[in-house]
């Protein structure tokens, strides 16, 4: 095996540099990607921003005996409950209240698109501050996925990303992820989704944001997803996929953590000259040092890593690149990675569009005789957005007033109207 050397790091990361945020808004990176972040406000701490203790401290300190935090926990995590209604072991008197202090509401639907005959849900969610963020839901016969959004827009600049055009606004608390999964384990146990009612069954990090630019919170909020009721909603750690554009520090750092979470890597490209032109992250971690990580991730976790690999005509979609990807990923070995290529889903105004068909399927074809297994990946959703960040760019376009007050997607101006 061809296993390369790790390039040397710096004894002590610049944040800045490192890609990797705790999250928050203390981080020297974060003030970096988002001037305007520190003049903003925090969202309300929700019940799923506490531990357990904090959950018991505060309504202790309300006068009430600690069992209310448990009963709470059970409404919201067991029951995907909210409503003061719904607190029927609760004296009447305090439901409201305590809804008021540990539910206060942080994301409201501002427009939702159906696609796929019902099965595909695509949401845009307002914050408590304006911002927009995109969540989808999409049904297939053996499971139900939750595509969710870990910041508002994303700092990282892939230039073929509606999303990256947007520019990083801020972090999501954990709670406004968390949000995004219990509003869509209720449709979905409600019957909302086409196809009767159903369990939300996987999640996957691979709406707005990038997850290890935010990693306190979406730790924290996979920590919640997976915890069994009442202290979560019970989605094994095996069906949530976290998404990474190949912030190095942050892989190392979930392989840590012992959650045994799918690791996708966004590569889009077999090697450094192309990536360094689609994945402006890799001039701070090359293809050879994300690739490491991901296959260290594969060791510590024993779970395959998934390659996401955006098709792009005449870019990164030749025989030349499918077997220069089959070479890497064949030099740690056997059976440790899934390609997952996708027709790119392209953004007006940028110079790529989606791969030709015949290109997509020599591609694969490729990649397998190489012994390196590949699943075109599904588009669902294209036709309403679907890709990350399309949604929120084509509201900002058709509503230009709210972009004016809200001026935070000011780089909007540059985001293309897509679909
Ligand atoms: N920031 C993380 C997760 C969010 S993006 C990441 O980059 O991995 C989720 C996935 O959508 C990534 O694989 C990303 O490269 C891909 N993506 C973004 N824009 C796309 C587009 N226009 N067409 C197809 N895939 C796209
Ligand atoms: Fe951010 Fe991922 Fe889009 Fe790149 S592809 S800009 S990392 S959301």
């Amino acid at each position: 095996m061809a296993r390369a050397a790790l390039k040397a790091a710096p004894a002590e990361e610049p944040e800045t540099e490192s890609g990797l945020t705790e999250g928050g808004d203390a981080s020297k990176f974060h003030d970096h990607l988002s001037i305007r972040h520190k003049s903003r406000q925090k969202p309300p701490r929700h019940l799923a921003d506490m531990t357990r203790e904090e959950r018991e401290q505060t309504v202790v300190d309300l006068g009430l005996p600690k069992f209310r935090a448990h009963q709470l926990e059970n409404h919201y995590f067991a029951h995907f409950s909210v409503d003061p209604k719904d607190l029927t072991d609760i004296p009447a008197v305090q439901r409201q209240s305590l809804a008021n202090r540990f539910f206060p509401k942080l994301i409201t639907p501002l427009l939702t698109r159906t696609a796929d005959n019902g099965m595909t849900i695509k949401t845009l969610w307002k914050l408590f501050d304006g911002a927009r963020i995109e969540s989808v839901l999409m049904r297939y016969p053996m499971r139900t996925t939750l595509c969710i959004s870990s910041q508002v827009g994303c700092g990282m600049g892939c230039p073929f990303c509606a999303t990256g055009m947007l520019g990083l606004t801020r972090n999501l608390s954990a709670a406004e992820i968390v949000e995004q999964v219990r509003e869509a384990a209720k449709l979905v146990r409600d019957g909302g989704i086409a196809g009767g009612p159903a369990r939300l069954s996987n999640i996957v990090f691979m709406g707005m944001g990038e997850p290890m630019a935010n990693y306190r919170s979406v730790v924290s909020a996979i920590r919640e997803i997976s915890a069994l009721p009442p202290l979560g909603f019970g989605i094994s750690a095996r069906n949530i996929t976290v998404s990474t554009v190949g912030v190095v520090t942050g892989i190392k750092k979930l392989a840590k953590e012992n959650i045994p979470v799918r690791l996708a890597v966004s590569l889009h490209a077999p090697n450094d000259t192309l990536r360094d032109e689609l994945v402006p992250m890799n001039k701070r971690f090359d293809l050879e040092t994300v690739m490491d990580a991901a296959h260290d991730y594969f060791l510590a976790s024993k779970r395959r890593v998934s390659i996401e690999y955006a098709l792009m005509r005449g870019i990164n979609d030749q025989a030349v690149h499918a077997r220069q990807l089959a070479r890497r990923i064949n030099g740690y070995g056997d059976d440790w990675a899934h390609v997952n290529p996708i027709p790119l889903n392209p953004v007006e105004g940028s110079k790529w569009t989606a791969s030709k068909p015949e290109d997509e399927a020599q591609f694969i074809r490729i990649l397998r005789s190489a012994g390196v297994t590949a699943t075109l990946r599904d588009t669902r959703g294209n036709d309403i957005d679907g890709a990350c960040g399309q949604l929120a760019a084509r509201y900002f376009a058709e509503h230009p007033e709210d972009e004016a007050q809200f001026g935070a997607f000011d780089s909007i101006k540059k985001a293309p109207e897509t679909c």
